[in-house]
Order: C-alpha cells, then structure tokens, then sequence
C-alpha cells in the first residue's frame, strides 16, 4: 500500500520512517524542492494547487494523508473526488479558520475561551466594550508560532493598532490566566475506535514550543477524562480519522479548549521514544485502517525541541543515556527553526 502525503517537513519525514517497518510506502507532494523527505521517498515537487500535478501524485495511490493544515481545501477536496483523503477535508477546513474551530467547540459544548469575529477596528472597540481588556487579537487563517497576533493590555495598545488595522478577517478573544499548558494527542480508526495518549504540559519560548513534558505533571485522572472527552466529541463531530491535536489551557483546576491541529504534533513527540506506538505509527494505522496501537507509554519523558544551531550540539547530545535524539536534516538553518528534538527518558512514575 503506498500512502500519499501532502507536505514535506518533518512531520511527513516521521510519518514515513513509522509506516516503512509496517511495510507500507510514501509518497509526498511538497512546493519545496529542498523538503527533507526527498532523502527517504519519491516526491512530486509542485504547488498544492495545481491539480494536474496532484492527479499525477495520486496515481496508483491507496489514500493521501496531510501533514501541513496549511494545505489549501481545494486540493484535499480535488483528491477526495477520486480517493480517500484522511482526516477529511472538513477536518482541515474547520482547523485552518479560528472562527469555525471556536464555533465548533461552543457548538459540541466544549469550553473554550470567549471571542467575537472581527472585520473593522469600529468592530474591535465594540468587542472589547464586551469582553473588557486585556484580550488577545488573532488572525483568523494562517497563524502560526504567535505570528499574526496581538496582545491588547491598554487603551494605548489598542490605539496603536488603529493606526495599523490588519486587512484581514479576526477573532478578538478574552484573555486567559491560565495556570499552564497542555495538549492532548488523539487518534480515531476508520472503525470509529479511538485512542488517546496521556496529557503533556507545553513551555514555549518566543511563541515557539520549547518543551513538552509528558505525562503532564499533577495530572489527574479527572483532568485527563475531561481532556478525552473534549477530544472524543470533536473526533465524532468531524468523523476524523487519524491523530488529532488538541492545545487546552489549564484554569481553576479544568480546562479551555484553545485549538485543535489536523496532524500529527510536535507535542507528540515524545511518543517515539516512550511509547511502543508512536504518534506517527497511530496515524499511519488509522488512515491505512489498521487497528490502533496501544498509546501507553513505558517511560516518563522530557521532550526538547533543537531550534536553530542548537542541533549543531549533537555530538555531545548523542552520548546521553536514555535520550532518543531526532535530527531532521533540513538543508538550512534559522534562528528558532526546528531543526530537531530529543527525547530524555525516566522511569514511568505512576
Ligand atoms: P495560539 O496560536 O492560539 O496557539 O496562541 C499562541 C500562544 O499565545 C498560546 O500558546 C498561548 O500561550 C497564548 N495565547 C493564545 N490565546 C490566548 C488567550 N486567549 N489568552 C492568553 N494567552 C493566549
């Protein structure tokens, strides 16, 4: 069975090196030439909107998968006309647009924080007339890493923004203090069987994630039922199949369903070390609809992502004890770029 997958980042790169033990192929679709996944399966270099070139990917394809939930609709759609395109486009459509994501978890009766759809700065006064200041300012599409948001404390914050207004639709939402972050991995089967990996708590740096420690500490069973709970509905609403991300804020003791990612996640990440059934193989079962993996985990992890040069520090990283060290052999490196992680075990506690 060969998988399609649109995008080439490492997300795909992991995706693959999961599948090929099960004895299954790739192929990838990526606009970038450079894309790291050209070392380990073909590739079509092209646009994801160029439908000849996606006919031709397809060819001879069982189903296409995604690993990008920038991946315009249109060409999920166009794919889904002649195969199977897992998670659906509906899923990826709803993700890529905070307004139908937020209004999905209000309609599933999921909490999530407050917000208002913005188009005009009269419209922006209006909404924080109601939700009250400070509140956090977004673009609807294609945010990613803190990009295209905006933190209003004060009426100068607000102010310097009308002078500036973003020529693009927005969601003005309330202001969290929340107590941390955390996100839950989440998989559904073409059976509709679902699985669920144990809460991990997120640090970013620069809007960038930093670490992701799993399980999260203090975490209780309450919490991770509400957490599955929250996950489950979205799963069924969307009839998902595949892993699915969903990043919570944690507040007064329950959780704020802040928004979900299509994909695999790099939260997800220490899964390949402390699992036996990685976030990467549960996609590709899922999708090629083999039965779930068991998500338990033998061990207790510390994720780090390598940004910038810090994967230059290999050597010296590749002699730890109990640490799985992934590089991802990306051909340029930027400051804050991901350019690897490493997992640090310890004993399962608990
Ligand atoms: P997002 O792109 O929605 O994941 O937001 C990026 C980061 O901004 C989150 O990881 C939070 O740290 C912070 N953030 C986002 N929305 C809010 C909010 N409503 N209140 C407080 N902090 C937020």
């Amino acid at each position: 069975m060969t998988i399609g997958i649109l995008g080439g980042g490492q997300l795909g790169y992991m995706l693959a090196l999961a599948g090929y033990p099960l004895d299954l192929h790739f192929r990838f679709l990526d606009p970038s030439p450079q894309a790291p996944v050209g070392r380990i399966a073909p590739r079509v270099t092209a646009e994801y909107t160029d439908f000849e070139a996606l006919d031709k990917f397809a060819h001879g394809l069982a189903l296409v998968t995604y690993e990008f939930e920038n991946v315009p609709v249109e060409a999920a759609r166009h794919l889904a006309q002649k195969l199977p395109v897992y998670p659906p486009p509906l899923a990826l459509e709803t993700a890529q647009d905070r307004l139908s994501e937020k209004s999905l978890f209000q309609k599933l009766g999921i909490p999530t924080t407050e917000f208002v759809a913005i188009n005009s700065a009269a419209e922006m006064d209006a909404a924080i007339g109601k939700l009250g200041l400070p509140c956090v300012l977004k673009t609807r599409r294609l945010g990613y890493d803190g990009k295209g948001q905006w933190l209003l404390r004060s009426g100068e914050d607000v102010e310097a923004l009308h002078k500036d207004f973003p020529a693009t639709p927005l969601i003005l939402e309330k202001f969290v203090r929340f107590q941390r972050e955390l996100s839950i991995l989440a998989v559904r089967g073409r059976s509709g069987k679902t699985a669920f990996y144990p809460l991990v708590e997120n640090h970013h740096r620069g809007g960038i994630l930093r670490l992701s420690l799993a399980p999260a500490p203090r975490l209780s069973d309450a919490l991770q039922r509400e957490a599955e709970s929250a996950a489950r509905r979205i799963l069924e609403a969307l009839d998902y199949v595949g892993v699915l991300a969903v990043e919570l804020f944690e507040c007064g003791g329950h959780l704020l369903t802040n928004e979900i990612a299509p994909r695999v996640h790099n939260s997800g990440h220490w899964t390949m070390d402390a699992c036996v059934v990685s976030q990467f193989e549960q996609h590709v079962r899922a999708v090629a609809g083999w039965p779930l993996g068991d998500p338990g985990r033998h061990s207790d992890v510390v994720m780090t992502n390598l940004l910038g040069d810090e994967a230059e520090n290999w050597r010296n990283l590749a002699r730890e004890p109990h640490a799985g060290l992934h590089l991802y052999g990306k051909a340029e490196c930027r400051p804050g770029r991901k350019m690897g992680h490493i997992n640090r075990l310890t004993p399962r506690q608990g």
